[in-house]
């Protein structure tokens, strides 16, 4: 209810322009967010890396509406993907591209364009390129992006969203050998009719796509800080042999970061997601929508005016 109510609130303009100016809006935002520069995302992806973890970093921006910046969106992953080569880091560094930044609401075929400059950068550089899922109605142009990316880089990774009804048989079709997909819950609001809306019933479906991918011929990235949830994708690890380099876990960077190390620790593949850049609004506001200890985290800000 609570969710529904910030993700309904996140559209409002009026709302946006208030948190986006809101001088206490940085000081929560840097606890998603690495920072507004490249610089910030290389400097964490380091410190990551000396603790056992990989990333993968995603350039902040969605539902671009011109040209233009979706040519400046390209343009930082060229550089940033240049910048993590030129470092060494790209072994433990890889990108997760939101083609809807990329020109996907007006324009699919310069989104898919764009999507293919960064695999190649993303090749050239040793690593590869995930594409985010965003809202339902873009699900079935951004598979059909990965298929034809796929054709040309194999690696290149999917991410499926267990709250949608349509998953598991999306999980069936993609179980298939060198395909990497990324199982989350899902982070938008979506109506009754395409997406599961108890929480009771997005982890059951979870739980179903993640033994379909766990027993399939792919390579799964179970992305969640459930801890019911990690514990089923530690014991599915065990009972379908997958060794750690056979599958990852992924969280979000500041959130569980415990968790994450324990993961490691124990010599599982972890990677954390790490968003950077300035256009953080509609991040911060998913992630405030997922728990309302976030909230409460906001709101102290506010109100102590840090
Ligand atoms: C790596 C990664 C990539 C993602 N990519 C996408 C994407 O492409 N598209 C998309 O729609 N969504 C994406 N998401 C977001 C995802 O869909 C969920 O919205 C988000 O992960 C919250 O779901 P959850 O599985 O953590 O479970 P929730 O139901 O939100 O949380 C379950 C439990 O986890 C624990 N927990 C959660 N947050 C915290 C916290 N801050 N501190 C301590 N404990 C906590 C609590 O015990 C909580 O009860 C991604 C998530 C991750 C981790």
């Amino acid at each position: 209810m609570l969710r529904s109510v910030i993700l309904a609130a996140a559209r409002s303009p009026q709302v946006a322009r208030l948190v986006e100016t809101a001088p206490v809006s940085r000081g929560v935002v840097r606890r998603f967010v690495a920072g507004p520069a490249t610089e910030d995302a290389l400097a964490v992806t380091r410190e990551r890396a000396a603790g056992g973890l990989r990333v993968t970093l995603d350039y902040l921006g969605e539902d671009t509406l011109n040209a233009e910046q979706a040519m400046h969106t390209k343009d930082e992953y060229l550089t940033l993907l240049a910048r993590l080569n030129a470092a060494g880091l790209t072994p433990q560094a890889e990108v997760s591209v939101k083609l809807t930044a990329l020109g996907q609401m007006f324009d699919e075929k310069l989104a898919e364009s764009n999507a293919r400059e960064i695999c190649t950068a993303a090749a050239a550089a040793g690593t590869t390129v995930t594409l985010d899922m965003e809202d339902h109605t873009t699900t079935d142009a951004t598979l059909e992006t990965l298929a034809r990316l796929r054709a040309d880089f194999p690696t290149t990774g999917a991410v499926l969203q267990a709250y949608l009804r349509r998953t598991e048989a999306d999980c069936r079709e993609l179980a298939v050998a060198g395909q990497r997909v990324r199982l989350c819950k899902g982070a938008y609001k979506e109506p009754e009719a395409v997406a599961f809306q108890s929480k009771i019933d997005v982890d059951k479906s979870y739980v179903r796509c993640m033994n379909i991918l766990m027993s399939g011929a792919g390579y799964p990235m179970l992305a969640t800080h459930d801890p019911r949830l990690i514990a089923i994708g530690e014991d599915r690890a065990k009972w379908f042999d997958r060794e750690p380099g056979d599958f990852e876990f992924q969280m979000l960077y500041g959130i569980r970061p415990e968790e994450q190390a324990r993961l490691a620790a124990l010599g599982y593949s972890v990677r954390v997601y790490v968003p950077y850049g300035d256009q953080w609004y509609g991040y911060l506001m998913r992630r405030l929508a997922e728990r309302p200890a976030n909230l409460a985290f906001f709101a102290r800000s506010v109100a102590t005016k840090k």
